[in-house]
């Protein structure tokens, strides 16, 4: 496995695999990886030739007061873990290498960025575009594996690939949860016990709101409206947002339909962390 660190190096040897015919399947990721990570990079090693894995975690996605510089960083172990899961090169930019201080340009995808995480992180989803954008262009991937537990930014990479014309596939992959149901995520390492007992709410909030879909309740507003105070129910938690929406477009729904998520935003202590799932069983 080879590790690149230099853009310039990245951009040119990705360049000659993709001229001598290969497949590229492209994991984007902020490291600290875990099962969900290593899912997208199951995914991806079976859809391509050559399986890339980025470390990269970017301050352009996160906004004034965020966890930036708290957020978790372990190199070595993504390295390994990343060796393990069958990756050919990972690639671990610098800051500085991706953004020069003469860096001036961003990409930025509107309407579906501005509601849910878009509301609470007005800067977020700019960030992401822009830096994924960077990274489709070094990486030069024909397909790239984005998770479903960041619902949202799955819908607006999406829009933002058809929207330019990137003649790159978009794989979606399930949320990848921990045995008793809480999302997987970097950031779980933050909560300590207390608060990692009472952040499996989340999850349990949506087994709620699907049993009562089961129930034939059809109101989205009476559903977001119990799930809410269940999650208030909660000393640790406190609710960002609690919204039913259509899969593809993102805009709030009155009914349930088969094309209804659940999105929940909310702070377990001081850390953030979102969930969603389908309300419907179609099965
Ligand atoms: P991150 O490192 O948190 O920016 O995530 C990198 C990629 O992994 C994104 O496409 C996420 O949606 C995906 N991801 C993170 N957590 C999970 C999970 N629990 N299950 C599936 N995919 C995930």
């Amino acid at each position: 496995m080879e590790i690149v660190e230099s853009v310039q190096e990245m951009q040119q040897h990705m360049a000659s695999v993709r001229a001598s015919g290969k497949t590229i399947a492209f994991v984007p990721t902020m490291g600290f990886l875990h099962e969900g990570h290593l899912s997208l990079l199951n995914e991806g090693r079976h859809r391509g030739d050559v399986l890339v894995l980025s470390i990269f975690v970017n301050p352009t996605q996160f906004g004034q007061g965020e966890d930036f510089e708290d957020y978790p960083r372990d190199l070595k172990q993504d390295c390994d873990l990343a060796e393990e899961a069958g990756v050919d090169v990972v690639f671990a930019p610098s800051v500085a290498a991706m953004y020069p201080s003469d860096y001036a340009t961003e990409v930025n995808v509107s309407g579906i960025t501005s509601g849910l995480c878009g509301a609470s992180r007005p800067s977020h989803f700019r960030g992401v575009c822009t830096v994924v954008t960077k990274l489709f262009h070094i990486v030069q991937p024909h397909l790239a594996v984005f998770g479903a537990k960041d619902f949202q930014q799955l819908a607006v990479i999406k829009k933002m690939t058809r929207d330019l014309n990137l003649p790159i596939e978009i794989v979606g992959m399930p949320i990848f949860r921990e045995q008793d149901g809480l999302a997987m995520s970097s950031r779980n390492i933050y909560l300590n016990p207390q608060q990692r007992h009472q952040a499996l709410a989340l999850f349990q909030a949506i087994a709620l709101a699907r049993d009562l879909v089961k129930n034939r309740e059809r109101d989205s507003g009476s559903i977001i409206s119990t799930v809410s105070d269940y999650l208030g129910a909660h000393s640790l938690i406190r609710i960002d947002y609690v919204t039913i929406c259509h899969q593809l477009t993102l805009q709030p729904q009155q009914q349930i339909d088969s094309d209804s998520v659940l999105l929940l935003a909310a702070f377990v202590g001081q850390t953030r962390l979102i969930d969603n799932g389908y309300l419907m069983d179609l099965s």
